[in-house]
């Protein structure tokens, strides 16, 4: 699943598509593509390779001139990644270009019913069916939202798409199921994206869409409705993220200088969140009475990655603190194993962005056992954010480096409150938990300590024999 930026308004599209892509370059890729909408043309440029091969082979500015766009950045699932497999995918009749994140799963049977009727594939992908299934539908239709809504009901899998429509001139159509899409609004200019680092230096302005909606963006407003066209509000949230965390400032990456922004970060983890009165920790996002957490007699958490890891260490703490069991499970297992979840069992999901479709899903499967999802994120407004019953948010401002650095360490803050917390409902005494909340405090200052001995560390010499790592990093 990759990258989908999308702008409507009064300004050129291209340059600030562009360079919405490259903020999203962090995320991997291996092609990129552009569609350009004008009162008389669609316009389709893409590249194998890096953002700036794309770039260069644009035309002249004058010829790149629109003020709608969609583009996107693949990461290839099906076909080889190449300059035919990249996105964006054109209808037969050249007049529609989409770009789809996500998996067509019948895109088989898909492809076999449009090639009976005659479209002709040029693509290996999943997604160049969308774009001939538009058209499709909107041969009988002129509400082109009505023809996205009808096609995309008889999609199988997830998506994040973007439509434009020459056809439909002044708009863009975008929906998702399973894959995260975010409208933007700006003053008389919108964006659409998989990601708000694309758009966060324009607006901080932002409604996630929910699975199944589908949005017009037209300069003048947009409009939400689900696949069966009910009207839908839509909520408006506002990134708490600085513009500055999308810079990488003086650091030669973002990881590195999100290595150094942890003295903050887990600061801000635990900030307002102790209570020396009271040696505990306050968090105040559960939704749960204090009276309910006490009867709690087993913990699951669910998450992947980088966040399995975290779960690990709060189980750690949380069974050596408050004496309750932890399961800590792999999110992408969790629901076709009939999980065994007891009337005081809590569940807690873990999940940087918020929109980890494994986590999403390990989620609703909890919920539709019956149990109460907290969740833990970074993300104000995600969709785990939003599904879960309440949570707690880890408040490390947005992180890009890949391998998570900061956001980990904030995750394993936060789980650590979570122990104090359900510590001192058991069996903590007072003093042993003032004693942790001092400990807590120190820790900022000590990872300071370490950064700060940073070139000195660079200096010391590699062991002579590495040990050979098999793991699914890909670390040799
Ligand atoms: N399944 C699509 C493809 O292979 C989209 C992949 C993506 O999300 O980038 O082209």
């Amino acid at each position: 699943m990759c990258g989908i930026v999308g702008y409507i308004g009064k300004r050129n599209a291209t340059p600030i598509i562009i360079e919405g892509l490259k903020r999203l370059e962090y995320r991997g890729y291996d092609s990129a593509g552009i569609a350009l909408l004008t009162e008389e043309h669609l316009k389709v440029f893409k590249e194998s390779g890096r953002i700036t091969e794309l770039e260069r082979s644009l035309p002249t500015p004058k010829e790149t001139f629109a003020n709608i766009g969609i583009a996107h950045t693949r990461w290839a699932t099906h076909g080889e990644p190449n300059k035919i497999n990249a996105h964006p995918h054109v209808s037969d009749n050249g007049g529609i270009a989409v770009v789809h994140n996500g998996i067509v799963e019948n895109y088989l049977n898909l492809r076999k019913e449009l090639e009976k009727k005659g479209f002709q594939f040029v693509s290996d992908t999943d997604s160049e069916i969308l774009a001939h299934l538009f058209e499709h539908f909107s041969k009988d239709e002129d509400d082109f939202t009505i023809a996205v809504q009808k096609a995309l009901k008889l999609v199988e899998g997830t998506f994040g798409v973007a439509i434009i429509n020459k056809n439909n001139p002044g708009k863009i159509v975008a929906a998702r199921k399973g894959s995260p899409l975010i409208l933007g609004i700006g003053e008389n200019e919108f964006f659409v994206t998989s990601d708000v680092g694309a758009t966060i230096i324009h607006t901080k302005q932002v409604i996630y869409l929910e699975d199944n909606e589908v949005v017009t963006l037209s300069e003048e407003g947009y409009d939400i409705t689900t696949l069966n066209n009910e009207s839908v509000e839509g909520i408006i949230s506002e990134v708490d993220w600085d513009v500055s965390s999308v810079d990488k400032g003086e650091f030669d990456s973002f990881m590195l200088k999100e290595i150094f922004e942890q003295p903050i970060s887990i600061e801000n983890a635990f900030r307002g969140r102790l209570s020396e009165k009271l040696s505990t920790a306050r968090l105040g996002g559960l939704n749960i009475r204090g009276d309910q957490l006490r009867k709690i007699k087993k913990i699951q958490i669910i998450a992947c990655g980088t966040s399995w890891h975290a779960g690990l260490i709060g189980k750690h703490l949380i069974e050596k603190l408050a004496r309750i069991p932890v399961e800590v499970e792999y999110a992408s297992e969790y629901r076709y194993r009939n999980p065994i979840i007891l009337e005081d069992t809590l569940v807690f999901v873990i999940s940087q962005s918020g929109e980890t479709a494994d986590t999403l899903a390990a989620l609703r499967e909890a919920q539709a056992k019956g149990a109460m999802v907290l969740g833990i994120t970074n993300t104000v407004g995600s969709t785990i954010s939003r599904e879960s019953d309440g949570g707690s948010y880890i408040h490390c401002g947005a992180e890009i480096g890949v391998a998570s650095t900061k956001a980990f360490t904030s995750q394993v803050t936060v789980l650590t409150l979570l122990a104090v917390l359900l510590g001192r409902m058991h069996h903590m005494s007072p003093t042993k938990g003032l004693r942790f909340i001092n400990e807590l405090y120190k820790i900022p200052a000590k990872v300071q300590q370490i950064l700060d001995q940073n070139d000195k560390i660079a200096k010391l010499p590699l062991p002579l024999k590495i040990p050979q790592m098999h793991s699914t990093l890909g670390v040799e």
